[in-house]
């Protein structure tokens, strides 16, 4: 990337955050089975694990999980970084509740809802930001433009969620441009009003899928991405200088082992997918673990998964990433938790 910043380290190492939800009484069998040790520890049924924060159920959306991953996103994204956040975790766990909110969080005489999610703080913050940018360069030669794209990868096939008709979408390369999905709408925004707007357009386009295990287990990959360009122009010399720089907001399919028996035909085929997209993003987030650690080159698989290929500018190199990793702390999950915990473990 070479909009980062010269004299800013390259930190590639991923900030992963395990998030507990409560136990659900209606829908969860069996004790809770986790619980917090310290700000960074949690045990299991005697096990123990470390990762960079954990959130249990006295979390809030405020300041557990915008304050401590979305916050750091925008000033990263600032600074001319590729700035990602993934939300993993098995279905019912909390992902979308943490990237999105509760859908009533969304509405937009709900701003100030405490349960709102990671993206409509992040874009408050973002635009805030932005003007406060804009107003300390007073002589108006710094200026910024935000146009936001939402997607989703089900089966290994791109949909326009802000276009739902415009399906199977290709992804093409080239020189000037990049990696990009050809066709996808982008839309400016510059108020997150805008950006509310789109998202909650998108949402209502996902797809649920229906499986004979969970009828509303989500199956697909929600890609929400905004592109941040900055101009300046320098009163010394004249010269325009222009910075790019993307922040996505990722859902992930739910990483519960997707079983391939009882499906036949397109869910077959759809259960495989969804199996490998997910272990060849973890794979490669081990690769660049083991990168930023030991500094050896390695081939990075970026083309594996669509998933994988679409954001290999965000993943590699100076892009900063964090992942919330969401559990259940009841015993009925029990193996799907601990799971998701090597997988966070692994990351990083
Ligand atoms: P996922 O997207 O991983 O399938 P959801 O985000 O839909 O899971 O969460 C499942 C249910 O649990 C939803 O009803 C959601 O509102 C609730 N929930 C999840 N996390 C929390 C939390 N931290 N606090 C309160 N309720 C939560
Ligand atoms: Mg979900």
């Amino acid at each position: 990337n070479d909009n980062a910043l010269p004299g800013v380290p390259s930190d590639s190492g991923v900030k992963v955050v395990v998030r507990m939800r409560p136990l659900c009484l209606d829908k969860d069998e069996g004790d809770c089975i986790v619980h917090k040790t310290s700000s960074d520890s949690l045990s299991i049924n005697d096990h123990s694990f470390t990762f960079d924060s954990v959130a249990d159920t006295n979390a809030t959306q405020a300041l557990d999980i915008f304050e401590l991953v979305g916050a750091p996103l925008v000033e990263n994204c600032l600074a001319g970084f590729n700035s990602s956040v993934f939300a993993y975790g098995q279905t019912g766990s909390g992902k979308t509740y943490t990237m999105w909110g509760p859908a009533n969080a969304l509405s937009e005489d709900n701003l100030s809802n405490d349960q709102q999610g990671l993206a409509p703080r992040v874009f408050e913050r973002l635009f805030t930001r932005i003007d406060e940018e804009q107003t300390n360069h007073s002589d108006k030669q710094l200026k910024y433009q935000c146009h936001c794209s939402f997607l989703e990868i089900y089966n290994e096939q791109i949909t326009d969620l802000l276009d739902p008709n415009q399906r199977n979408l290709p992804i093409r390369e080239d020189v000037k441009s990049g990696v990009y999905v050809e066709n996808l709408t982008e839309e400016h925004v510059c108020t997150m009003k805008d950006v509310l707007w789109l998202l909650i357009k998108g949402l209502s386009n996902r797809r649920v899928g229906a499986t004979s295990i969970n009828s509303e287990s989500s199956r697909s990959h929600t890609v929400f991405t905004c592109v941040v360009e900055s101009c300046y122009k320098s009163t010394s010399d004249g010269i325009s200088r222009f910075k790019t720089s993307n922040i996505n907001l990722v859902d992930l399919a739910g990483s519960e082992r997707q079983k391939l028996t009882g499906a036949a035909g397109d869910r077959l085929k759809e259960a495989g997918n969804i199996n490998r997209s997910l272990s060849q993003l973890g794979n490669l987030i081990n690769i660049l673990a083991e990168v930023s650690q030991t500094g050896k080159q390695r081939h990075i698989p970026y083309r594996d998964s669509r998933l994988t290929f679409l954001l290999q500018e965000s993943l590699g190199g100076n892009a900063k990433l964090a992942m919330v990793c969401a559990i259940s702390p009841a015993q009925s999950c029990r193996s799907e938790t601990f799971s998701t915990l090597r997988f966070a473990q692994r990351a990083k």
